[in-house]
């Protein structure tokens, strides 16, 4: 049954019983990550709960614990939601995720571009509060029906080496790739850049990889307006996809390239909303869309994945080394139809010993979404 946004009810966050509250859990990882300023055996994960009159609902947020991804850390956001949101949400006899946004403006107009990732969360744990309380599963609002199973994607990007030796990075990268080919999984995401031996690291994979698995790479901004015939000569050599190959905003090199017609081209860092994801396919910046509901919420992701049917362009749900609370979220998103790729919602004992959360599984690379009879839209912390 489809259930419009506007008709969901508003709950209540009342002085005695309701509230917001901050947790902050460290989880270990399977295997290490590589991040600019060193090895991670963990990352600290960031959720937000809102306890309203007749539910509880959570929010993760994305923000990395570096400022490298787009400059917004965890700590500073856990600082932000600490100090704004009580003022924002408390006493509220009826709040809606749709109000959050201005809410948070009212206190600090800033906020929204400073704290992206913080709004984000503060939005989705208000959604989720709404949902629960209605009894509504958040695939009810899609306007359209869902699909029983996500395409999930493998990410092989930021595997450590205990060696300098970049012949044995490749091929541990390799092994990673047979191992997640032979589970299933159709999408292979890898972190691809100048320094990373990028060329021989593609033609190793694609002679390895059956050609209907899409290999997708993530350059993180890291290649010049020089680059362009590089980036395209990937493609020849079987690289499907490449993810943000030049800086944010480098726009004319976005569009030689996709006017190239030798890669399929997608934005990360270089979108600010899920609307500006839509104008940079307007604007031949990119062939795919990103949809990272971590840093635009999961309605603005909704919205765009509505407008998307009519653009013909495929798109995928992104994520933000997740914990189960987000990634079930991101699951539920990816069932969207309009969700044509793989998205980046692997399953959980791919990246953490424990997960936060009921762990997601991935069978023969895909994720069964909770269905329908299922309220909310996050994933809830186990010690919750
Ligand atoms: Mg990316």
């Amino acid at each position: 049954m489809t259930v419009k946004l506007s008709t969901l009810p508003p709950v209540e966050i009342g002085d005695t019983t309701g509230f917001v509250r901050l947790h902050r859990r460290e989880l270990d990882l399977v295997q290490p990550v590589v991040a600019s300023h060193g090895e991670h055996r963990s990352r600290r994960i960031l959720v937000v709960e809102v306890g309203t009159g007749e539910s509880r609902g959570w929010g993760e947020c994305g923000a990395p614990d570096d400022a490298s991804y787009t400059g917004e850390t965890a700590d500073a956001a856990a600082a932000f939601l600490a100090d704004v949101s009580p003022a924002a949400l408390a006493g509220r006899s009826s709040l809606t995720a749709t109000m959050v946004r201005s809410l948070v403006n009212a206190i600090d107009s800033d906020a929204c571009s400073r704290h992206p990732m913080a709004v984000a969360a503060l939005e989705t744990a208000v959604l989720d509060a709404q949902l629960r309380a209605a009894r509504t599963a958040f695939e009810s609002l899609f306007g359209t029906t869902p699909k029983r199973a996500a395409a999930a994607g493998a990410t092989l990007g930021n595997v450590a080496s205990n060696t300098a030796d970049a012949s044995s990075m490749i091929d541990l990268v390799v092994r990673h790739a047979l191992e997640a080919v032979s589970a299933g999984y159709s999408r292979l995401k890898l972190k691809i850049g100048p320094g990373l031996r990028t060329t021989e690291l593609v033609r190793q994979l694609r002679a390895v990889v059956a050609g209907d698995v899409v290999l997708l790479g993530d350059a993180n901004g890291s290649y010049g307006n020089d680059d362009v015939r590089h980036v395209a000569s990937l493609g020849d050599l079987g690289l499907d996809i490449v993810e943000q190959p030049f800086a944010p905003h480098d726009t004319a090199s976005h569009q030689a390239l996709v006017s190239t017609g030798t890669i399929r081209v997608a934005l990360d860092e270089g979108v600010r909303s899920a609307a500006d994801a839509l104008d940079a396919l307007a604007n031949h910046e990119c062939t795919d869309v990103t949809l990272k509901p971590a840093r635009f919420g999961y309605l603005a992701c909704l919205e765009a994945l509505d407008k998307l049917a009519d653009h013909g362009a495929g798109a995928w749900i992104g994520g933000m080394f997740d914990s189960g609370v987000a990634r079930w979220a991101n699951v539920r998103l990816a069932s969207h139809p309009s969700v044509t790729l793989a998205s980046d919602i692997g399953a959980s004992d791919r990246y953490w010993v424990h997960d936060l959360s009921e762990p997601v599984t991935a069978n023969a690379g895909l994720v069964a979404v909770p269905g329908v009879r299922r309220p909310g839209l996050s994933g809830v912390p186990l010690d919750a």
